[in-house]
């Protein structure tokens, strides 16, 4: 017998006491157990050791990385900086303060200032200090924000994208100059407002909002449903339909105008950070200068979301790898039975079918945000994602939920948040329908709108 062998059985014996050597007896012929034990070659004595011992049940588990293809090293070095960055700021800054911000459903307006300081804003527009960088980084940038707070993602995309994305696409040349600088560094903060409270999908097909053109003023009469960070913002951008030629025009409007006014929708279960209002206009009175000088139709609106769209998708893929991540620690720290819920086999299948849709999304959006970077972005490629991803985060999330149990719904273990906000991201920026009719229009040449 090898030596190896002789210890062990010498500890087996030494670790018990003679009630549970009795015990044993009572179970198992000890002479027979000791003559196999003493036949078995050393790999079997060493298997049925390693069986005894749990398997590799207690192996330290690897770092936590939702990010299972590496697609981070497509990153060149500087852009994997920027992003290193931002996940820097969301750890330390928004992640220890995200719950309770959600539960107030306050905006931390104290971190816009920092938030500025990464220089992140207007990320892919070029001039008015912006910094010109890929359609891919801002993806990137995207996930990492929604990974840690899809809060705080929506915020930054409405600003970034949206209200920023208005002017830089549709402006004259004198309101970029105006407005784009202080916007980039976060001084100015913009909002979007585009759907009604009866006009939603349909905000292609006419809006009830109306523009009317008095000499140098225009005066708009209409509300907004939904409109981000209106609350606080300094200017919306606000779509209204020129009763004369029934075109959609975009309007810079100032927050103090005295005929505009929002007001918090207060009662949601998603998104709760973000400050979404119900803005009603008043006979507001805007100049001719303040209109977009290049927003002829509902065309150059469709521009603009076509843009943020893709964002959006980044968006669902963050809050899904946020929840699995999460999950994922929690399944290498929680035990049940006397082993962590994370080395059971058909927890492992939940984990990896989640890490399967969230590694199918990232390898999509990843790609479709090249497709932009090349010039080839269109709507239905951009509205495929935005299905895929937020259909997929849904699922995830919920899988993310279940593998926590009861704390699954306790915002504390941070997974509950991710399954609420998901909701949201799923509505916005056009629905699951609406989506996949952009993308059948396109497939079989016909469109099924009504
Ligand atoms: C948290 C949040 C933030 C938002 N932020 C902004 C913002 O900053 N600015 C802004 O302008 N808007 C914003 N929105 C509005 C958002 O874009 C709309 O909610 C969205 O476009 C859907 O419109 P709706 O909610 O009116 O739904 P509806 O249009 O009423 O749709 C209800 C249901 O009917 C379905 N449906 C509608 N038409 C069809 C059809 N032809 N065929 C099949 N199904 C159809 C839809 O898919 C959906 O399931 C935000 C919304 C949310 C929830």
């Amino acid at each position: 017998m090898a030596d190896d062998n002789k210890t062990s059985i010498f500890q087996l014996f030494r670790n018990l006491n003679i009630s549970g050597i009795i015990k044993l007896a009572q179970k198992v012929d000890l002479g027979k157990l000791i003559a196999k034990v003493n036949k078995m070659s050393e790999s079997d004595l060493k298997k049925m050791m390693k069986m005894l011992d749990g398997g590799s049940a207690d192996r330290e588990p690897p770092p936590v990385d939702g990010d299972f293809y590496d697609l981070s090293d497509k990153l060149s070095p500087e852009e994997r900086a920027i992003q290193l960055k931002v996940r820097e700021f969301m750890e330390t800054e928004v992640d220890p303060i995200a719950n309770e911000y959600w539960q107030k459903a306050e905006f931390p307006v104290h971190l816009i200032p920092k938030m500025g300081e990464l220089d992140i804003c207007g990320l892919t527009l070029e001039g008015y200090g912006c910094p010109n960088k890929s359609n891919v980084l801002q993806g990137f940038i995207a996930q990492e924000m929604a990974r840690i707070d899809p809060s705080f993602s929506t915020f930054f995309g409405v600003q970034s994208g949206l209200a920023m994305g208005a002017i830089y696409e549709c402006g004259s040349e004198e309101q970029k100059q105006k407005w784009l600088p202080s916007m980039q560094k976060m001084e100015t903060i913009g909002a979007f407002g585009l759907t009604e409270p009866k006009v939603g999908s349909a905000v292609a097909g006419g809006l009830t909002t109306k523009a009317r053109r008095e000499g140098d003023t225009w005066i708009l009469n209409g509300q907004k449903k939904w409109i981000g960070n209106a609350t606080f913002s300094d200017i919306t951008i606000i779509w209204a339909e020129d009763v004369d030629s029934a075109d959609v025009k975009g309007f810079i409007v100032e927050n103090d105008n005295p005929g505009f006014t929002a007001e918090k929708i207060e009662d949601k279960m998603a998104l709760r950070t973000v400050q979404n209002a119900l803005i009603t206009l008043d006979d507001c009175k805007v100049k001719e200068a303040d209109r977009l000088q290049h927003a002829e139709s509902f065309k150059d609106t469709s521009r603009i979301l076509r843009l943020t769209r893709a964002s959006v998708a980044w968006q669902a893929v963050g809050c899904a790898r946020g929840a699995y991540e999460n999950a994922l620690a929690y399944c290498n720290d929680r035990k049940q039975f006397g082993k962590t819920i994370g080395s059971f086999q058909l927890v492992q299948d939940l984990l990896v079918e989640m890490l399967t849709n969230l590694t199918a999304m990232q390898s999509m959006v990843y790609r479709l945000s090249e497709l932009q970077d090349e010039g080839n972005l269109t709507d239905e490629r951009a509205s495929l994602a935005k299905v895929v991803c937020t259909l997929k985060t849904r699922d995830i999330v919920s899988k993310a939920r279940e593998l926590l149990g009861g704390n699954g719904i306790l915002l504390r273990y941070n997974v509950a948040r991710f399954v609420a906000d998901s909701e949201a991201i799923y509505s916005y920026e056009g629905t699951k329908q609406i989506n996949s009719l952009i993308v059948g229009r396109a497939i079989t040449g016909k469109s099924a709108f009504v």
